[in-house]
């Protein structure tokens, strides 16, 4: 699905990812872990086409998608659950699902599946998305992506500031992807929550990859991973 080869991305002339090559496959749930500035949330910006790698390839779906648009790459499958949500404030939640209705030729879902994963979506819709809560913002982020066929999601930090119960229903929908071939890349602080859903983690320090595995030899080896991890829960 996703085949990342030895990018190199920088932010004027400061380096923030050195060489990092990573692959997803279909229906693959891979977690992206790592300390603050480790170069995750450029990861997803090199993908989505917003910050260019300097250097190396990014191929979705076995085409070479380094060079182009972001529109583009959105527009041949590749989803995104920006950490600050990115809703549109001023429009209603009705208004905001629908900015994200496109067909790419994965799975389509409708408004009424959305709103069966997320029931609370269902009487809030004629709200302005800037009264509600994080978690309903973050339902409206997850069902705006979803309606937009996506074959493969970036979420970042999706867990951020969230109650337990919407943190479970994330971790179910990301299941939920998985079992209907629709792959996932996980960027969180919470390894915690990404290890118990991700198929395989990949730990960033300094832009660079450190270590990569199993998500379950990493989220079962407490040594190993307060190695990487340190303090990160
Ligand atoms: P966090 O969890 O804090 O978001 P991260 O692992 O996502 O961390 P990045 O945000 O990708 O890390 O940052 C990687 C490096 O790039 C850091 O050194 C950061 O200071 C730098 N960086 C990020 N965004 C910019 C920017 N817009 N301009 C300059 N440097 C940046």
């Amino acid at each position: 699905m996703l085949d990342v080869r030895g990018i190199d991305t920088y932010y004027g002339e400061t380096q923030a990812l050195f060489g990092v090559s990573l692959s997803v496959a279909e229906g693959e749930v891979l977690a992206l872990l790592g300390a603050n500035g480790a170069g995750k949330t450029t990861l997803l910006r090199s993908v989505l086409g917003l910050t260019r790698p300097r250097r190396g390839e990014i191929r979705f779906r076995d085409r070479s998608i380094t060079a182009w648009d972001t529109h583009d790459i959105a527009r041949a499958g590749v989803g995104w659950v920006p950490d600050d949500r990115r809703l549109c404030p001023t429009l209603t939640v009705a208004k905001n699902l629908s900015l994200g209705i496109k067909a790419t030729g994965f799975r389509s879902w409708s408004v009424d599946e959305v709103t069966d994963i997320f029931t609370a979506l269902k009487y809030l819709m004629a709200r302005e998305a800037e009264t509600l809560s994080g978690g309903e913002m973050q339902m409206v982020a997850i069902g705006r992506v979803l309606l937009g066929s996506p074959g493969l999601v970036l979420f970042d930090e999706p867990s951020q500031g969230l109650a337990p119960k919407i943190v479970d229903d994330v971790v179910n929908v990301i299941r939920r992807l998985r079992s209907e071939g629709v792959a996932s890349i996980i960027v969180e602080q919470n390894a915690d929550v990404a290890l118990s859903v991700a198929d395989r983690a990949i730990v960033l320090s300094r832009g660079q990859i450190v270590w990569q595995g199993a998500a379950g030899e990493l989220s079962g080896d407490p040594a190993l991973r307060h190695s990487l991890l340190g303090g990160l829960q």
